[in-house]
């Protein structure tokens, strides 16, 4: 647990515990052989087992199980050797069976943790416990906007027993930013992991906070406004906006009640994202209003030492281990790597695989930093998609390495290079950049020098900043010029004088 300790400008510690939800990125559902394609016809994606007809009986999907176990390790976790699935009864229209299977009392993981660093420095790094780790299967989707003009709902089933990891925090963190901050990386390491495609807008991952605020009081005692659960967020700006909601309010409440100390039930609140407020939702059930029960028709699944171990194995590097390889590998700073991971793992690819043409990390990183990932944020697009592949922008580097042309007139190139599609070779040619010659570099050297004696007379008399004036003549001269070789080169005939 981290310390609470309320800043000069809060009066209180704002205390904040997410529940994620994220669709596991399988084929078919967790206990039947129904497709979890996202878009399909309503309904069209069903069977007596999703429908809970009677008679079926659910089987495992043991790949679900292996991405979710993926997940866990990644958050170090621990697995369980023996779990179980249990019944979580309910009666709603979008649950055919009554009860959903998910996992009550045995998860398959528990005990993990993430942490969340700013390399910004707006916020110390936080490592956030994982309580627990567990699958369910989800339900299916009400309708109520869809029937435009009428009073129906309707119900679309095709969601129903899609696989769905649950990831339960400590209430670790202090800050609606953090927490905005943690999801960010909890997504970039569940996409890495190939877990899911974390997509908000198509129900892939939710998210569910619960804040509440602990008041330091004037004897030594600690007040703790109730805590509340915030419902209904769709993207990872309205969590943070809805914290910082609901912080103020429950501020503004207890100055106004002064509640009591002691343990009032949590409340649940929905998030109006135009409106920019959350209302109170219906009373939140205690886990024994659900009469949890082990599900009958599933046998336990118990995970041997080498399942975990072969599951491990293929995880490949999750960001945190990712970022800190990539400095080493490369050689670059810790601010370009976190940079270069955050954009995800096909911009990685993509950067070291210039690197590996430049053979210079840092000069690779500082063309992707400035260049390319300034592109894409103008452009839009992956990286995948984006025009100037990495043997194109080798080839530039390499060139303004050997000195044909300076890095402006490299960016120069670039920009056309990515306007035409064109070779780097062809936009050289076609703009008329030559290499200039060591023979017509000296002879032009030697005419600056005539021409300029009181630069000359400057840089003899120790002033080599001086110098710069004779690279604006040489540019205009011949603007396909060296700027770096004309200094070093004026710089050494005049030292020779
Ligand atoms: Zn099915």
């Amino acid at each position: 647990m981290n310390a609470a300790k309320p800043t000069p400008d809060a009066p209180y510690t704002t205390i904040i515990g997410l529940e994620v939800h994220v669709q596991l990125q399988t084929k078919t559902k967790l206990f039947c052989g129904c497709s979890t394609k996202f878009g399909a016809e309503p309904n069209t994606q069903v069977c007596p087992t999703c429908l809970g007809l009677p008679g079926s009986l659910p089987v495992m999907n043991r790949h679900a199980f292996e991405l979710a176990m993926k997940a866990a390790l990644a958050l170090d976790c621990r697995i369980a050797p023996f779990t179980k699935w249990d019944r979580k009864n309910y009666f709603y229209p979008d649950l055919p069976k009554g009860y959903q299977i998910s996992q009550f009392d045995l998860p398959f993981s528990s005990d993990g943790h993430l942490e969340v660093v700013d390399p910004k420095g707006a916020f110390v790094p936080r490592t956030v416990g994982i309580v627990r780790v567990h699958l369910e299967e989800d339900a299916g989707k009400s309708m109520h906007d869809e029937a435009a003009g009428t009073a129906d709902s309707r119900i679309d089933l095709n969601r129903a027993g899609t696989p769905l990891c649950e990831i339960v925090t400590q209430p670790d963190l202090r800050s609606p930013q953090e927490a905005r901050a943690w999801l960010n990386e909890l997504k970039l390491l569940l996409v890495y992991l190939g877990v899911s495609d974390c997509n908000m807008q198509e129900g892939s991952l939710r998210v569910d906070a619960n804040v509440n605020l602990h008041i330091p009081l004037p004897d030594g005692r600690v007040a703790k406004t109730p805590i509340v659960e915030i419902k209904n967020m769709n993207s990872f700006r309205s969590v943070e906006r809805a914290l910082v909601y609901e912080a103020a309010r429950q501020w503004g409440e207890w100055q106004e009640t002064k509640a009591e100390l002691g343990r009032t039930p949590k409340q649940t609140r929905g998030w109006d994202d135009p409106a920019g407020i959350t209302r109170a939702q219906r009373h939140k059930e205690e886990s024994s209003d659900y009469r949890y029960f082990p599900e009958p028709d599933l046998v336990p699944v118990t995970v041997t030492e080498q399942q975990v171990a072969i599951v491990r194995a293929g995880m490949g590097e999750p960001p945190p281990v990712l970022r800190k390889s990539l400095a080493d590998r490369w050689k670059i700073p810790a601010y370009d790597a976190d940079v270069l991971v955050n954009q995800g793992r096909e911009l990685v690819d993509y950067f070291e695989d210039l690197a590996t043409r430049v053979g210079e990390g840092k000069v690779a990183s500082n063309w992707m930093q400035q260049d390319v990932l300034r592109t894409l944020n103008e452009r839009g697009g992956t990286i995948g998609e984006f025009p100037v592949r990495p043997e194109a922008l080798a080839d530039l580097i390499g060139r303004v390495a050997q000195g044909d042309f300076d890095t402006s007139r490299g960016r120069e190139i670039f920009a056309e290079v990515l306007a035409s599609g064109r070779s780097v070779a062809d936009v050289v040619a076609s703009l008329g950049i030559a290499a200039v010659g060591e023979d017509d570099l000296v002879a032009l050297c030697r005419q600056l020098i005539e021409e300029n004696p009181k630069i000359v007379a400057d840089v003899k008399g120790g002033k080599e900043q001086a110098a710069a004036g004779l690279i604006g003549q040489a540019k205009k001269k011949n603007p396909n010029v060296n700027p770096g070789k004309v200094r070093q080169l004026c710089l050494d005939l005049i030292r020779g004088l």
